[in-house]
This record gives structure tokens, C-alpha cells and sequence, in this order.
């Protein structure tokens, strides 16, 4: 409404001026050589005002020709940068649909509108891994990687591939990288740690891990593998510190107190472990020194005092009183053994030796007969996959899990299989 009455306003105003200027008086005169043309003026005036407006718009649209192409060029522009967009969303919601086609083929024209712009190299990595393309795959993170504002998202992508695909020594190289372009990052140092576990750099994992972690154990596997003494006997001192009923910790650092020659401090950290949790690896390091099978005997019989109600003592000196021929005093103790509640396969062919070794054939029959239905030795067991080890190791061989190697009774075969059914695999978490 108010631009309809300023129109007709400025229209009354022109009408006016017009009328007010038809009545002038006079004319306008103008002579180039012998030509002379003269007009009135208010037909001069109009003249003039007309042609001030033709020049206006010539003006105008030469200004507008010249203008055009950058003009295109923005619109052309921001209409790639609008289809680029859409496609990334249609991107995203192919990703979601689990469309592997659909995603790469959207995201390859995002890529064609937009450039590998950070967003469409990520989402382009997603649909490769979706559709199972590893070079793709490696092509993109390779891209994000090159670029300095996104190296550490390209460089975490190659990580996680070389984890996937257990290359630990790529692995390590990369998270190193990553590091140097972004250092302390929680969430580096969590995968720097599995690295390290995996690659066997246990000074490095135990460096990398958090207070919760089984410091123990990575401490204990550190002591085995460092060949300097000095910090061998310091990290085993550690392992052992943080867990004195540990039979690998305690072995750790005695093996390196035997080295440098501190016997007597040696035996007294198995003595004391021997106390808290007897193991038969502990008498077999503290019985090595004995220089024949009396001896033996006295050093057993030393250990066993520091534990003395447990079947595991009875059990030693047994066996060390079968080696030196003392029958009677053997199968004393086997029978306190079994009276502490010990049913196990050992104890019974134990017995069965002593029997044996003292003539008494039905007696060695008998125990033969109960170890065949007796429970089984305890054994290195895995606590996460159920696994039986030879050896302790400090991260289970073939589940990975870190101080999840155990001396125990071995599980049975019901329970491993109705372990099997109920763990699940982790979810595998994406990359975007
Ligand atoms: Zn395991």
C-alpha cells in the first residue's frame, strides 16, 4: 500500500514539473558549422531527461553482461555445493540402510560437488568398509591422513584396519604418527597399550596402562624380557610388589635376585608367596639349588613350614621324601594330603609311587584305580576363554585378555561349552 502511494506521488510531482515546464518561454540554439538547429526549451528539457534515462539503463545493462559470468559461476557453485550435501545426506541414510551401492554411489558424486572435503572422504571410507573394499578403504584414510587438520582421523582409520587385520607391527608404526600429530589422547593411549601387548614391548604397556590394569602381570612379562639385570630385578621387584600371591611375579623377580646373587632374599620372596598361594613352580625353583635329595628335603620342609595346613605342602614333601626313599614319612604326608581335601590324578599316582617303590603291588593297584577317577590337576587356565596354557603368559594366546592366565582346576567340558554359548563377540564400533 505504501509503495502504491509513493508511485502515485512521484507520478504527481513528474505531471507537475512536466506542466510547470511546458510553459516556458524561449528556445535553444545550436550551430556546428553551417548547421544550426534550435528547439524550445521545455522540448530540450524533456529531450535531455529522456536520454539521461536511455543512458541510465544502457549503463545498466552493460553493467549487467559484465557481471554475469561471476554471477553464474556463484550459482553454479552454490548449486554443487546444495547437490553435494544432499548427496552426503543421502549418503548417511545409505550407511544406515546398510546399502553399500547406494552409499558409494552417493558419496562419489558428494566427492564430484564438493572435493574430498573431510566429511565425504570419512563417509567414503564407511561405504568401502560396508561393501568390503580395503584399498578403498585405505585410499581415503590415506587422504585424510595427507591432510594436516585431519591427519589424526586418517591416521586412527589405518590404525584400526591394521588392528582388524592383526598387523601389529603397521599397528605401532601408525600409532606413533598419531602421537606426533596429537599427543596424550586417552584414547590413543588405550590402543598404544593393546599394541604394546601385542607386539610383546611390555615395559610399554606397563607404562601405557591405567591403575586398574593387571599391573602384575605386564610387570612380571616385562622382568622376563628385559635384558638389562638392573632393570630386570627393578621390574621384578614391581610385578611382585603388586601382587605377592603371584607364582609368575614371584618367579620373576627371583630368577633376577638368583642372578645377581642374592640367594637368601630370593628364597624368602617364593617362601613368602608359598604362604599366600603354594604353587608346585615355586618349589621347583626353590628346590634347584639343593645339591642332592636330603637336602631337597630340608628346603622343602622349610618352604612347607611357612604354609604348613595346606595339601600343596603335604603334597611336596611327599614327593622330595619318595626321592630320598623315606616311604613311611611319604605316605604320611600324601595321606594328610588327602585328608586336607586334595582328590586329585597327582596325588593318587604319587601314592601309587610310593606303593610301588615299597612292594605293596594291591596298594599300587588301588591308587592306580582312584587316579584314573580323580579330579583333574590344576593347570594355567585362562579366566576369559577358558583355554588351558602350558605356561603362564602374561596375555592369553589366544584371546588376547591381559592377567587372565590363572593356576587353578581346569573347567570342565560342560561349563567351557556353555561358556562358548553365552559369551558374545564385541560389537564392532564404527569409525564415524
Ligand atoms: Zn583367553
Amino acid at each position: 500500500m505504501r509503495r502504491v502511494v509513493l508511485i502515485v506521488v512521484v507520478c504527481a510531482v513528474v505531471v507537475a514539473f512536466v506542466w510547470w515546464m511546458a510553459g516556458w518561454r524561449g528556445t535553444v540554439a545550436a550551430q556546428v558549422g553551417a548547421t544550426s538547429v534550435s528547439a524550445a526549451i521545455p522540448a530540450v528539457a524533456l529531450a535531455l531527461m529522456l536520454g539521461f534515462v536511455v543512458l541510465y539503463f544502457i549503463i545498466r545493462g552493460i553493467a549487467a553482461i559484465l557481471r554475469f559470468p561471476r554471477r553464474w559461476r556463484r550459482r553454479r557453485s552454490e548449486r554443487r555445493r546444495r547437490d553435494g550435501e544432499r548427496a552426503l545426506t543421502r549418503t548417511w541414510v545409505a550407511l544406515a540402510a546398510r546399502d553399500p551401492a547406494e552409499a558409494r554411489r552417493e558419496v562419489a558424486r558428494a566427492r564430484r560437488c564438493l572435493g574430498d572435503s573431510p566429511q565425504a572422504l570419512v563417509l567414503a571410507a564407511e561405504a568401502a568398509r560396508l561393501a568390503g573394499d580395503q584399498q578403498e578403504l585405505e585410499t581415503a584414510y590415506r587422504a585424510l591422513a595427507a591432510n594436516r587438520e585431519t591427519a589424526f582421523l586418517g591416521l586412527r582409520g589405518l590404525m584400526r584396519e591394521a588392528i582388524a587385520r592383526e598387523d601389529w607391527q603397521q599397528a605401532e608404526h601408525l600409532a606413533r604418527e598419531a602421537e606426533n600429530v596429537r599427543p596424550g589422547t586417552p584414547w590413543l593411549r588405550t590402543e598404544r597399550a593393546q599394541i604394546a601387548v601385542r607386539t610383546g614391548h611390555w615395559r610399554d604397556a606397563l607404562a601405557l596402562t591405567d591403575a586398574d590394569a593387571p599391573k602384575a602381570a605386564l610387570a612380571t612379562a616385562a622382568a622376563e624380557a628385559e635384558p638389562g639385570r638392573s632393570l630386570a630385578l627393578r621390574l621384578g621387584k614391581q610385578a611382585w610388589y603388586e601382587d605377592r600371591s603371584s607364582t609368575p611375579a614371584a618367579l620373576a623377580y627371583a630368577r633376577r635376585l638368583r642372578e645377581v646373587h642374592k640367594e637368601g632374599k630370593a628364597q624368602d620372596v617364593i617362601r613368602r608367596t608359598w604362604a599366600a598361594a603354594p604353587n608346585p613352580e615355586l618349589a621347583e625353583f626353590a628346590l634347584a639349588t639343593a645339591e642332592d635329595s636330603l637336602e631337597r628335603v630340608r628346603q622343602a620342609e622349610r618352604l612347607a613350614q611357612e604354609n604348613p595346613d595346606h595339601p600343596e605342602s603335604e603334597l611336596l614333601l611327599a614327593r622330595v621324601l619318595l626321592e630320598d626313599g623315606q616311604l613311611d614319612e611319604a605316605r604320611r604326608h600324601a595321606e594328610a594330603a588327602e585328608e586336607l581335601g586334595l582328590n586329585q590324578h597327582r596325588l593318587w599316582m604319587l601314592i601309587a609311587d610310593i606303593e610301588e617303590a615299597a612292594g605293596h603291588t594291591e596298594a599300587h593297584r588301588t591308587a592306580l584305580r582312584r587316579a584314573a577317577n580323580a579330579d583333574p590337576d590344576p593347570v594355567w587356565r585362562c579366566s576369559a576363554c577358558t583355554t588351558v596354557q602350558p605356561r603362564w603368559h602374561a596375555a592369553c594366546p589366544v584371546c588376547g585378555a591381559v592377567g587372565s592366565i590363572a593356576w587353578g582346576a581346569p573347567i570342565q567340558r560342560e561349563a567351557i561349552a556353555q561358556s562358548t554359548l553365552t559369551v558374545e563377540r564385541p560389537a564392532v564400533i564404527g569409525e564415524v
